[in-house]
Order: structure tokens, then sequence, then C-alpha cells
């Protein structure tokens, strides 16, 4: 098998699925923390990381929440997301769609205006000072009710130049894309574009996928790697040129792999599959990790690794002309 890492590490590469929390080291939590005069239930970083031994969604999900505590202010929510701009730019990463999670912050105290305002000024100087271009997309907590969905959605309004979609994360068990058809159905309303997570290895994960399709009409599905156990799914996925944002090293923390033989299978299918970090704080790994662990566990070739950063800038959100440069600067290198 040919070594791939430093092709990989150089390569002009998009990601399309990273929570701006989940880019939340611990290093800044203990900055954030004795800035924002907290205390944290650790002593130290190497405690703190020790403490990260998600085995499921959930017990993740409750280390990330529990995480978020140390984002307070304005300069905060820059900082957080200033440290991931600069870090994915290092990897060369030179656009990037981020998550970010308004009801973690506003149900506890924090205003939507504060959060907003940190991420965007943050984006805003990082393409100017690191050219790194990136979007923002705005995440509906999929365990709160739609009501609450609807209400974040309504709080984005003013803010809607800042934001070029929706997305549904957080626990997916009972909590199926259905329940905020109606929230989804509004934000297409207000011409945001709509993604939804389908995390791996769910209760009904396939059904879920086909309401993403049927039911909410999504532009995007984050995850969605069961869609290979049904042969029709694949096809309408195909068909409608959806992009799949998969994450390989999370799959491995919290499902019982990295599912990087399912990646290469839907390579193989033409279904347009891209690799991400999710959350890559806490799941150690940005995109060069992720890329160079997915091409050596499932062998991929160089055509393969070439093609996942093809379908991240195809299945983005950039206008067309934005696409063609980018795949231009692809091209370029490969050459
Ligand atoms: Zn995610």
């Amino acid at each position: 098998m040919e070594n791939l890492d430093k092709f990989i590490e150089g390569m002009p590469k998009a990601e399309l699925h990273v929570h701006v929390e989940g880019t939340l080291e611990p290093e800044l939590k203990f900055k954030l923390a004795k800035r924002n005069n907290l205390d944290l239930p650790y002593a130290s970083v190497e405690e703190m990381r020790a403490a990260y031994n998600f085995d499921d969604l959930p017990s993740f999900l409750k280390m990330y929440y529990e995480g978020m505590g140390v984002l307070l202010v304005e300069q905060d929510f820059y900082d957080l997301t200033y440290a991931y701009l600069e870090k994915a730019r290092s990897q060369n990463v030179v656009y990037a769609e981020i998550f970010f999670d308004p009801q973690a912050h506003t149900t506890r105290g924090i205003s939507y205006d504060t959060v907003i305002s940190g991420i965007h000024r943050a984006q805003m100087e990082a393409q100017e000072k690191l050219g790194i271009k990136t979007q923002l997309i705005m995440c509906f907590l999929r365990d709160m009710t739609p009501d609450s969905a609807m209400e974040a959605l309504e709080q984005s309004l003013p803010y809607k130049d800042w934001i070029i979609g929706v997305g549904l994360d957080s626990d997916e068990r009972n909590n199926p894309p259905i329940k905020f058809a109606q929230v989804f159905e509004r934000a297409r309303a207000e011409n945001y574009l709509l993604t939804m997570h389908c995390d791996v290895d769910q209760q009904n994960s396939t059904t879920h996928i086909w309401q993403t399709l049927n039911d909410i009409g999504v532009d995007r599905i984050d995850h969605g790697v069961n869609a290979l156990e049904d042969a029709a799914l694949c096809d309408e996925i195909k068909n409608r040129k959806l992009a799949l944002t998969v994450c390989p090293i999370s799959n491995g923390y919290v499902t019982d792999s990295m599912k990087t033989t399912e990646i290469k299978a839907m390579l193989e299918k033409d279904i347009r599959v891209t690799v991400n970090s999710d959350d890559p704080a806490y799941f150690p790994g940005y995109m060069n990790e992720n890329l160079i662990a997915t091409q050596r566990e499932a062998e991929l070739t160089r055509a393969q690794v070439i093609q996942l950063t093809i379908n991240a800038f195809e299945g983005s959100w950039l206008p067309t002309a934005d696409k063609t440069a980018f795949l231009q600067k692809l091209d370029t290198y490969v050459a």
C-alpha cells in the first residue's frame, strides 16, 4: 500500500461536519475557566483528557455539554472559533462549514447575540488573516422540543446573512427527523439549506434516513453510514447527489468501528461521501488524522483520497464559482 500521509497533509481540503463546541480543547477549557473564575472538576489537562472515555453517543454528549460551561461571553466564542480555524488552516483546510448549537447556550442564560457575534467575528478575521473561508450552520438539539427549535430559528432571523443552513444534532434515540418537520419547513421558507444528523447504528437508522429524504427534503446528510443497508436508499442518495458527511475517528469512539470499510463501499458506489472530524477535541483527530486513518485502514488509493476531497468541495454549500475555484486549486495540487 502506498504511503499517502504527506500527500493528504499537503492537500487543500474542505471540512463539512465539525461542531465548533466540539473543538474546545482541554487547554482552552482551563484558560477560559480561569478567565471566567470557574472551577473545573479536573485537576489538570491530562486528568480531563483521561475522562474522555465515551463508548456511545449519550456518554459523549454528557461530557460535551458539561464542557461548554466555560463559554460565557462573546470573547469566549471568538477564542473557541479562532482556535479551531487556526488549527484547520495549519492542516491545509481551505474551506469549512461549521455547526453551532445555540440552544446549548441560550438555555444557560447566554444570549443568542453573544454566541453568534463571537463566532462570526472569528470567521471574518480568520478569512482575512489566515485565508480560510467558512460558512455557519445552526443546529437544533433533537432531544429538546420542536417549540424550542422554533424559538432558536426565530432568534436566528436577524442574523440570517451569517447563517447558510440549519441542522439537527444531539441524541437521536426516540428523536426522529419528522419530530422537526415543521421547524425545517419554516427554515426552508426562510431560505436556509437543510441538513440533519443520521447518527451511526441508531434504532431505526434507515427509517430515519428515509424521513430526511421524503419528509424533510434535506440538502445533505450528516453521517448516514447505515444507508448502505438499503440499496434503494443508496440509489436515492446518489440520484439526489446528496453529500454524506462521515466522521471516522468519531465513529470509532461511539460505535464498534471507524466505518472505513463503509466509506470505501460508498466511494465504490459513487455516493458523494466525505470525511470529517466532528468533535476533534473529544475524538482526537482533525481533518488530516481522519483522512490518514481512513486511507490506511481501508487501503484507499490516491484517486479515492482525491475523490473524497472532490466530494467535499462539490457537496459544499458554496456558490458554483467558488466550488470551481477550489476544485482548480485541488487539481493544481494533484498535478
Ligand atoms: Zn456531528
